[in-house]
Protein backbone atom coordinates (compact mmCIF):
# COMPACT_ATOMS: atom_id res chain seq x y z
CA UNK A 1 0.00 0.00 0.00
CA UNK A 2 1.42 3.35 -0.71
CA UNK A 3 1.28 6.42 0.71
CA UNK A 4 -1.49 9.20 -0.17
CA UNK A 5 -0.65 10.90 -2.83
CA UNK A 6 -0.76 15.16 -2.97
CA UNK A 7 -1.09 16.36 -7.20
CA UNK A 8 -1.91 19.18 -8.97
CA UNK A 9 -3.86 18.91 -11.71
CA UNK A 10 -1.70 19.12 -14.56
CA UNK A 11 0.40 15.97 -12.31
CA UNK A 12 -2.52 14.05 -12.45
CA UNK A 13 -3.35 14.67 -15.67
CA UNK A 14 -0.22 13.38 -16.81
CA UNK A 15 -0.85 10.35 -14.13
CA UNK A 16 -3.90 9.68 -16.11
CA UNK A 17 -2.10 9.83 -19.72
CA UNK A 18 0.54 7.46 -18.42
CA UNK A 19 -2.13 4.57 -17.26
CA UNK A 20 -4.28 4.89 -20.06
CA UNK A 21 -2.56 5.87 -23.25
CA UNK A 22 -0.57 2.38 -23.60
CA UNK A 23 -3.77 0.32 -23.80
CA UNK A 24 -5.67 2.75 -25.83
CA UNK A 25 -2.76 2.84 -28.47
CA UNK A 26 -3.04 -1.09 -28.96
CA UNK A 27 -6.49 -0.56 -29.88
CA UNK A 28 -7.26 -3.12 -32.65
CA UNK A 29 -9.85 -2.31 -35.48
CA UNK A 30 -12.81 -3.38 -37.24
CA UNK A 31 -14.73 -3.00 -40.44
CA UNK A 32 -17.89 -1.26 -39.84
CA UNK A 33 -20.59 -0.33 -42.58
CA UNK A 34 -21.44 3.46 -43.11
CA UNK A 35 -24.48 3.24 -41.31
CA UNK A 36 -22.94 2.39 -38.09
CA UNK A 37 -19.56 4.69 -38.47
CA UNK A 38 -21.01 7.55 -37.13
CA UNK A 39 -18.53 8.99 -34.16
CA UNK A 40 -16.36 5.79 -34.50
CA UNK A 41 -12.69 6.82 -35.24
CA UNK A 42 -10.83 6.02 -38.69
CA UNK A 43 -8.24 3.40 -38.19
CA UNK A 44 -6.13 4.15 -41.18
CA UNK A 45 -5.68 6.92 -43.65
CA UNK A 46 -8.62 6.77 -46.12
CA UNK A 47 -7.52 7.30 -49.62
CA UNK A 48 -10.11 7.95 -52.68
CA UNK A 49 -10.73 5.23 -55.03
CA UNK A 50 -11.42 7.52 -57.81
CA UNK A 51 -11.89 11.15 -58.11
CA UNK A 52 -14.36 13.93 -56.93
CA UNK A 53 -16.06 14.73 -59.79
CA UNK A 54 -15.61 11.41 -61.79
CA UNK A 55 -15.77 13.71 -65.09
CA UNK A 56 -16.07 17.46 -65.55
CA UNK A 57 -19.53 18.44 -65.75
CA UNK A 58 -21.76 21.54 -65.44
CA UNK A 59 -21.78 23.65 -62.61
CA UNK A 60 -25.22 25.51 -63.59
CA UNK A 61 -28.47 24.75 -65.82
CA UNK A 62 -27.14 26.70 -69.00
CA UNK A 63 -25.79 25.60 -72.67
CA UNK A 64 -22.69 23.64 -73.02
CA UNK A 65 -20.48 25.22 -75.98
CA UNK A 66 -17.38 26.20 -77.17
CA UNK A 67 -16.18 28.99 -76.32
CA UNK A 68 -14.53 29.59 -80.19
CA UNK A 69 -18.06 29.31 -81.21
CA UNK A 70 -19.30 32.46 -79.65
CA UNK A 71 -19.37 35.98 -80.79
CA UNK A 72 -20.64 34.57 -84.24
CA UNK A 73 -24.59 34.88 -84.14
CA UNK A 74 -26.91 32.52 -82.91
CA UNK A 75 -26.27 28.73 -81.80
CA UNK A 76 -28.08 26.42 -83.63
CA UNK A 77 -30.03 24.16 -80.14
CA UNK A 78 -28.89 20.43 -80.04
CA UNK A 79 -30.78 17.96 -78.26
CA UNK A 80 -30.66 18.72 -74.34
CA UNK A 81 -28.13 16.78 -71.47
CA UNK A 82 -29.81 15.94 -68.18
CA UNK A 83 -27.94 14.85 -65.16
CA UNK A 84 -27.59 10.77 -65.64
CA UNK A 85 -26.90 10.93 -69.40
CA UNK A 86 -24.08 10.95 -71.60
CA UNK A 87 -23.88 13.14 -74.54
CA UNK A 88 -22.85 13.07 -77.99
CA UNK A 89 -19.53 15.34 -78.98
CA UNK A 90 -20.83 18.95 -79.58
CA UNK A 91 -20.07 20.26 -82.96
CA UNK A 92 -18.71 23.52 -83.13
CA UNK A 93 -21.25 26.18 -83.68
CA UNK A 94 -23.84 24.79 -81.66
CA UNK A 95 -25.03 24.71 -78.30
CA UNK A 96 -26.08 21.81 -76.08
CA UNK A 97 -28.95 22.61 -73.15
CA UNK A 98 -27.15 21.08 -70.32
CA UNK A 99 -28.86 20.62 -66.33
CA UNK A 100 -26.65 21.13 -63.39
CA UNK A 101 -24.26 18.13 -62.96
CA UNK A 102 -24.77 16.78 -66.29
CA UNK A 103 -21.43 15.17 -68.00
CA UNK A 104 -19.45 18.46 -70.62
CA UNK A 105 -19.84 17.12 -73.91
CA UNK A 106 -16.96 16.22 -75.53
CA UNK A 107 -16.22 19.18 -77.53
CA UNK A 108 -17.65 21.96 -75.28
CA UNK A 109 -15.70 23.98 -72.94
CA UNK A 110 -17.79 26.33 -71.03
CA UNK A 111 -21.31 26.76 -69.81
CA UNK A 112 -23.53 29.90 -70.02
CA UNK A 113 -25.94 29.82 -67.92
CA UNK A 114 -29.82 29.81 -68.96
CA UNK A 115 -30.12 33.32 -67.30
CA UNK A 116 -27.73 35.02 -70.15
CA UNK A 117 -29.79 33.39 -73.11
CA UNK A 118 -32.18 35.25 -74.98
CA UNK A 119 -34.32 33.35 -75.07
CA UNK A 120 -33.81 32.77 -71.16
CA UNK A 121 -35.99 29.81 -70.88
CA UNK A 122 -34.94 25.95 -72.85
CA UNK A 123 -36.89 25.60 -75.94
CA UNK A 124 -39.29 22.46 -75.87
CA UNK A 125 -38.21 19.26 -77.88
CA UNK A 126 -40.64 20.51 -80.69
CA UNK A 127 -38.92 23.70 -80.72
CA UNK A 128 -34.96 21.69 -80.94
CA UNK A 129 -36.44 19.66 -83.67
CA UNK A 130 -37.85 22.73 -85.87
CA UNK A 131 -34.69 23.83 -85.94
CA UNK A 132 -34.46 26.62 -82.40
CA UNK A 133 -31.50 29.01 -81.97
CA UNK A 134 -30.20 30.86 -79.16
CA UNK A 135 -28.76 33.99 -79.05
CA UNK A 136 -25.84 33.90 -76.31
CA UNK A 137 -23.26 36.28 -75.23
CA UNK A 138 -20.14 37.50 -77.85
CA UNK A 139 -17.57 35.23 -75.01
CA UNK A 140 -17.36 33.02 -72.33
CA UNK A 141 -14.41 32.14 -70.27
CA UNK A 142 -12.94 28.83 -71.23
CA UNK A 143 -14.15 26.36 -67.76
CA UNK A 144 -16.48 28.93 -66.59
CA UNK A 145 -19.36 27.14 -64.66
CA UNK A 146 -17.79 23.81 -65.73
CA UNK A 147 -16.67 21.91 -62.21
CA UNK A 148 -13.77 19.74 -64.04
CA UNK A 149 -13.04 16.02 -63.05
CA UNK A 150 -11.03 15.84 -59.54
CA UNK A 151 -11.23 19.38 -58.47
CA UNK A 152 -13.07 17.84 -55.41
CA UNK A 153 -10.79 15.01 -54.90
CA UNK A 154 -8.18 13.85 -57.39
CA UNK A 155 -7.88 10.04 -57.44
CA UNK A 156 -5.40 8.91 -54.12
CA UNK A 157 -5.80 11.56 -51.87
CA UNK A 158 -5.96 10.56 -48.85
CA UNK A 159 -9.16 12.68 -47.98
CA UNK A 160 -9.80 11.59 -43.96
CA UNK A 161 -6.59 11.06 -41.89
CA UNK A 162 -6.33 7.88 -39.34
CA UNK A 163 -7.55 8.86 -36.17
CA UNK A 164 -10.35 11.30 -36.97
CA UNK A 165 -13.45 10.96 -35.54
CA UNK A 166 -16.26 10.44 -38.22
CA UNK A 167 -18.79 13.03 -38.36
CA UNK A 168 -21.82 13.64 -40.61
CA UNK A 169 -19.49 15.25 -43.01
CA UNK A 170 -16.52 12.76 -43.20
CA UNK A 171 -19.15 10.15 -43.15
CA UNK A 172 -20.76 11.98 -46.56
CA UNK A 173 -17.84 12.29 -48.26
CA UNK A 174 -17.08 8.96 -47.79
CA UNK A 175 -20.26 8.03 -49.54
CA UNK A 176 -19.60 10.47 -52.29
CA UNK A 177 -16.52 9.02 -53.00
CA UNK A 178 -18.97 5.50 -53.10
CA UNK A 179 -17.03 3.76 -49.99
CA UNK A 180 -19.41 1.32 -48.07
CA UNK A 181 -17.34 -0.13 -45.49
CA UNK A 182 -14.81 1.49 -43.11
CA UNK A 183 -12.11 0.43 -40.77
CA UNK A 184 -12.06 2.04 -37.75
CA UNK A 185 -10.77 1.51 -34.35
CA UNK A 186 -11.82 -1.11 -31.84
CA UNK A 187 -13.94 1.19 -29.36
CA UNK A 188 -12.28 1.04 -25.94
CA UNK A 189 -14.62 -1.26 -23.61
CA UNK A 190 -15.07 0.53 -19.86
CA UNK A 191 -16.29 -1.50 -17.04
CA UNK A 192 -18.19 1.06 -15.39
CA UNK A 193 -19.80 1.20 -11.59
CA UNK A 194 -21.22 3.24 -8.58
CA UNK A 195 -20.57 2.63 -5.13
CA UNK A 196 -22.64 3.47 -1.88
CA UNK A 197 -25.17 2.02 0.18
CA UNK A 198 -27.46 4.96 -0.21
CA UNK A 199 -27.88 4.30 -4.21
CA UNK A 200 -30.61 2.61 -6.03
CA UNK A 201 -31.20 2.57 -9.89
CA UNK A 202 -33.74 5.14 -11.26
CA UNK A 203 -37.23 3.82 -11.61
CA UNK A 204 -36.51 1.91 -8.21
CA UNK A 205 -38.50 3.15 -4.77
CA UNK A 206 -36.54 5.05 -2.35
CA UNK A 207 -36.49 3.99 1.09
CA UNK A 208 -35.49 6.39 4.38
CA UNK A 209 -31.81 7.83 3.37
CA UNK A 210 -31.69 6.98 -0.38
CA UNK A 211 -31.09 8.58 -3.46
CA UNK A 212 -30.98 7.66 -7.11
CA UNK A 213 -27.68 6.57 -9.01
CA UNK A 214 -26.68 9.24 -10.95
CA UNK A 215 -23.60 8.71 -11.61
CA UNK A 216 -24.44 5.52 -13.60
CA UNK A 217 -26.19 7.43 -16.62
CA UNK A 218 -23.92 10.37 -16.25
CA UNK A 219 -20.67 8.94 -16.80
CA UNK A 220 -21.85 5.69 -19.03
CA UNK A 221 -23.26 8.81 -21.29
CA UNK A 222 -19.53 10.81 -21.01
CA UNK A 223 -17.79 7.51 -22.22
CA UNK A 224 -20.87 6.84 -25.18
CA UNK A 225 -19.99 10.28 -26.65
CA UNK A 226 -16.31 9.73 -25.98
CA UNK A 227 -16.38 6.62 -27.73
CA UNK A 228 -16.24 4.08 -25.74
CA UNK A 229 -18.28 0.93 -24.80
CA UNK A 230 -19.73 0.24 -21.60
CA UNK A 231 -20.68 -1.86 -19.29
CA UNK A 232 -22.32 -1.17 -16.24
CA UNK A 233 -21.80 -3.07 -12.87
CA UNK A 234 -24.63 -0.77 -11.44
CA UNK A 235 -24.33 -0.38 -7.78
CA UNK A 236 -21.78 -1.92 -5.55
CA UNK A 237 -22.92 -1.89 -2.01
CA UNK A 238 -19.97 -0.38 0.47
CA UNK A 239 -19.20 -3.34 2.06
CA UNK A 240 -15.62 -5.04 2.07
CA UNK A 241 -16.63 -8.21 1.37
CA UNK A 242 -19.64 -7.50 -0.92
CA UNK A 243 -17.81 -5.12 -3.43
CA UNK A 244 -14.66 -7.14 -3.82
CA UNK A 245 -16.81 -10.25 -4.20
CA UNK A 246 -18.83 -7.77 -6.58
CA UNK A 247 -16.12 -6.12 -8.49
CA UNK A 248 -13.83 -9.97 -9.32
CA UNK A 249 -17.17 -11.13 -10.86
CA UNK A 250 -18.02 -8.30 -12.79
CA UNK A 251 -14.36 -8.16 -14.07
CA UNK A 252 -14.67 -12.18 -14.92
CA UNK A 253 -17.06 -11.82 -17.18
CA UNK A 254 -14.96 -10.11 -19.87
CA UNK A 255 -12.15 -9.48 -18.17
CA UNK A 256 -9.40 -9.63 -21.10
CA UNK A 257 -11.38 -7.08 -22.63
CA UNK A 258 -11.23 -3.69 -20.18
CA UNK A 259 -8.97 -1.09 -21.11
CA UNK A 260 -10.56 0.60 -17.84
CA UNK A 261 -12.76 0.04 -14.97
CA UNK A 262 -14.44 3.45 -13.67
CA UNK A 263 -15.82 4.00 -10.33
CA UNK A 264 -17.31 6.69 -8.38
CA UNK A 265 -17.64 7.09 -5.20
CA UNK A 266 -16.19 5.66 -2.07
CA UNK A 267 -12.99 7.11 -1.67
CA UNK A 268 -12.85 10.27 0.57
CA UNK A 269 -12.13 10.38 3.91
CA UNK A 270 -15.11 9.14 5.57
CA UNK A 271 -15.62 5.78 7.29
CA UNK A 272 -17.43 3.74 4.70
CA UNK A 273 -14.96 4.97 2.21
CA UNK A 274 -15.05 0.60 0.16
CA UNK A 275 -13.24 1.40 -3.42
CA UNK A 276 -10.18 2.97 -1.26
CA UNK A 277 -10.72 0.05 1.49
CA UNK A 278 -10.54 -2.61 -0.71
CA UNK A 279 -8.29 -1.17 -3.75
CA UNK A 280 -5.50 0.41 -1.79
CA UNK A 281 -3.80 -3.22 -1.32
CA UNK A 282 -4.19 -3.77 -4.66
CA UNK A 283 -2.49 -1.68 -7.03
CA UNK A 284 -4.47 1.48 -6.83
CA UNK A 285 -2.82 4.78 -5.66
CA UNK A 286 -5.65 7.31 -3.51
CA UNK A 287 -4.28 10.85 -2.89
CA UNK A 288 -5.96 14.00 -3.74
CA UNK A 289 -5.52 16.86 -6.77
CA UNK A 290 -4.89 20.74 -5.82
CA UNK A 291 -8.36 20.53 -7.19
CA UNK A 292 -12.46 21.51 -6.31
CA UNK A 293 -14.73 19.54 -7.06
CA UNK A 294 -13.31 16.71 -7.49
CA UNK A 295 -9.96 16.61 -5.07
CA UNK A 296 -10.41 12.76 -3.96
CA UNK A 297 -8.70 10.55 -6.66
CA UNK A 298 -7.56 7.37 -6.94
CA UNK A 299 -5.85 5.41 -10.27
CA UNK A 300 -3.52 2.72 -10.87
CA UNK A 301 -3.38 -0.34 -12.50
CA UNK A 302 -5.79 -3.18 -10.63
CA UNK A 303 -4.13 -6.28 -10.00
CA UNK A 304 -6.82 -8.35 -8.27
CA UNK A 305 -6.23 -12.28 -7.43
CA UNK A 306 -7.38 -14.39 -10.09
CA UNK A 307 -7.98 -11.41 -12.63
CA UNK A 308 -5.70 -9.61 -15.16
CA UNK A 309 -3.85 -6.54 -14.65
CA UNK A 310 -6.32 -3.54 -15.72
CA UNK A 311 -6.48 0.12 -15.63
CA UNK A 312 -8.85 1.50 -13.27
CA UNK A 313 -9.26 5.07 -12.13
CA UNK A 314 -11.76 5.40 -9.09
CA UNK A 315 -13.60 8.78 -9.17
CA UNK A 316 -15.52 10.83 -6.14
CA UNK A 317 -19.11 10.38 -5.54
CA UNK A 318 -21.04 13.83 -6.13
CA UNK A 319 -22.01 13.93 -9.48
CA UNK A 320 -20.57 17.03 -10.43
CA UNK A 321 -17.09 15.82 -9.29
CA UNK A 322 -17.30 13.12 -11.20
CA UNK A 323 -18.41 15.09 -14.32
CA UNK A 324 -15.51 17.64 -13.28
CA UNK A 325 -13.04 14.98 -13.13
CA UNK A 326 -14.23 13.18 -16.43
CA UNK A 327 -13.31 16.24 -18.09
CA UNK A 328 -10.18 17.25 -16.51
CA UNK A 329 -8.66 13.21 -16.68
CA UNK A 330 -10.30 11.23 -18.98
CA UNK A 331 -11.57 13.02 -21.35
CA UNK A 332 -8.18 14.62 -22.89
CA UNK A 333 -6.35 10.66 -23.00
CA UNK A 334 -9.99 9.56 -24.93
CA UNK A 335 -9.64 13.09 -27.23
CA UNK A 336 -6.01 11.99 -28.39
CA UNK A 337 -6.52 8.67 -28.98
CA UNK A 338 -10.24 8.40 -30.75
CA UNK A 339 -10.02 12.31 -32.15
CA UNK A 340 -12.61 13.85 -30.66
CA UNK A 341 -12.67 17.78 -30.89
CA UNK A 342 -10.83 19.19 -27.93
CA UNK A 343 -12.94 21.67 -25.87
CA UNK A 344 -12.59 24.95 -27.60
CA UNK A 345 -11.12 27.47 -24.65
CA UNK A 346 -11.98 31.00 -25.45
CA UNK A 347 -12.01 34.59 -23.26
CA UNK A 348 -15.11 35.73 -21.57
CA UNK A 349 -16.65 38.92 -19.23
CA UNK A 350 -17.63 37.22 -16.00
CA UNK A 351 -20.87 38.34 -15.37
CA UNK A 352 -20.61 38.73 -11.08
CA UNK A 353 -18.03 38.67 -8.45
CA UNK A 354 -16.81 35.26 -7.71
CA UNK A 355 -14.15 33.97 -4.89
CA UNK A 356 -12.47 30.84 -4.90
CA UNK A 357 -9.96 28.53 -2.39
CA UNK A 358 -6.29 29.26 -2.93
CA UNK A 359 -4.26 26.47 -3.45
CA UNK A 360 -6.80 24.48 -5.54
CA UNK A 361 -8.33 25.22 -9.04
CA UNK A 362 -11.76 26.18 -8.51
CA UNK A 363 -13.71 25.02 -11.59
CA UNK A 364 -16.79 26.57 -11.49
CA UNK A 365 -20.29 25.75 -13.80
CA UNK A 366 -22.30 28.23 -16.05
CA UNK A 367 -23.44 29.46 -18.86
CA UNK A 368 -21.05 31.35 -21.55
CA UNK A 369 -23.02 33.38 -23.95
CA UNK A 370 -21.87 36.34 -25.86
CA UNK A 371 -19.03 36.41 -25.07
CA UNK A 372 -20.07 36.55 -21.13
CA UNK A 373 -19.56 33.75 -18.50
CA UNK A 374 -22.75 34.13 -15.47
CA UNK A 375 -21.94 30.98 -12.82
CA UNK A 376 -24.71 28.80 -12.45
CA UNK A 377 -25.22 26.85 -8.64
CA UNK A 378 -22.34 27.71 -5.87
CA UNK A 379 -18.86 25.80 -6.09
CA UNK A 380 -20.81 22.55 -4.26
CA UNK A 381 -20.37 19.41 -6.15
CA UNK A 382 -24.15 17.78 -5.70
CA UNK A 383 -25.55 20.87 -7.90
CA UNK A 384 -26.63 18.47 -10.73
CA UNK A 385 -29.06 20.83 -11.66
CA UNK A 386 -26.65 23.47 -12.11
CA UNK A 387 -24.53 21.54 -14.25
CA UNK A 388 -27.23 20.10 -16.66
CA UNK A 389 -27.69 23.79 -17.49
CA UNK A 390 -24.58 24.87 -17.93
CA UNK A 391 -22.03 25.00 -21.29
CA UNK A 392 -18.96 26.13 -19.68
CA UNK A 393 -16.02 25.41 -16.97
CA UNK A 394 -14.29 28.56 -15.26
CA UNK A 395 -11.24 27.22 -14.29
CA UNK A 396 -9.92 29.73 -11.82
CA UNK A 397 -6.30 29.11 -10.84
CA UNK A 398 -5.00 27.78 -7.37
CA UNK A 399 -3.09 31.77 -6.83
CA UNK A 400 -6.99 33.90 -7.46
CA UNK A 401 -9.23 34.80 -4.66
CA UNK A 402 -11.37 37.17 -5.44
CA UNK A 403 -12.72 38.03 -9.32
CA UNK A 404 -14.51 40.87 -9.54
CA UNK A 405 -17.66 41.17 -11.82
CA UNK A 406 -16.25 42.29 -14.90
CA UNK A 407 -13.12 40.26 -14.96
CA UNK A 408 -11.51 38.96 -18.15
CA UNK A 409 -11.59 35.49 -17.78
CA UNK A 410 -10.73 32.30 -19.77
CA UNK A 411 -13.74 29.44 -20.31
CA UNK A 412 -13.79 26.14 -21.53
CA UNK A 413 -17.00 24.80 -23.71
CA UNK A 414 -18.08 21.49 -22.55
CA UNK A 415 -21.29 21.22 -24.79
CA UNK A 416 -23.20 17.78 -24.67
CA UNK A 417 -22.72 15.29 -27.13
CA UNK A 418 -19.15 15.68 -27.77
P1 LIG B 1 -18.78 9.42 -1.69
O1 LIG B 1 -17.72 9.89 -2.62
O2 LIG B 1 -19.12 8.00 -1.82
O3 LIG B 1 -18.44 9.82 -0.29
O4 LIG B 1 -20.08 10.22 -2.05
C1 LIG B 1 -20.11 11.64 -1.97
C2 LIG B 1 -21.53 12.13 -2.17
O5 LIG B 1 -21.93 11.83 -3.47
C3 LIG B 1 -22.55 11.52 -1.26
O6 LIG B 1 -23.48 12.52 -0.95
C4 LIG B 1 -23.18 10.45 -2.10
O7 LIG B 1 -24.49 10.13 -1.70
C5 LIG B 1 -23.14 11.08 -3.45
N1 LIG B 1 -23.06 10.06 -4.50
C6 LIG B 1 -22.14 9.08 -4.56
N2 LIG B 1 -22.34 8.32 -5.64
C7 LIG B 1 -23.42 8.82 -6.26
C8 LIG B 1 -24.17 8.44 -7.39
N3 LIG B 1 -23.81 7.37 -8.13
N4 LIG B 1 -25.24 9.17 -7.75
C9 LIG B 1 -25.63 10.22 -7.00
N5 LIG B 1 -24.97 10.64 -5.91
C10 LIG B 1 -23.90 9.95 -5.53
MG1 LIG C 1 -20.23 6.65 -0.82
Amino acid sequence: MTSPFRRSVAEHQDAIEALLSPGLRTLGSEPVALDDALGRTLASDLVAPRALPPWDNSQMDGYAVHSGGLGTGPLQVVAPIAAGQTAPALERGTAAPIMTGAPMPVGSNTVVPIEAAVPDAFPTEHQIAAGFKVKLPGSSAEGAYVRTLGSDIAEGAVVVKAGTRLGPTALGLLAGLGVETVEVLAAPRVLLLSTGDELVAPGAQLGPGQIHDANTTLLRECLRTAGCQVDTAGVLDDSSEHFSRSLASALAAREQEYQLVLSSGGISKGAFDVVKEVLAGHGIGFGSVAMQPGGPQGAGTLALPGTSPVPFIALPGNPVSAYVSFEMFLRPVLAAVLGLPTRIQTTATLTEYLDSLEGKVQIRRGTFANGGFTPLGGASSHLLAALAASNAFLLIDENTTTLPAGSDVQVLIIGDGS
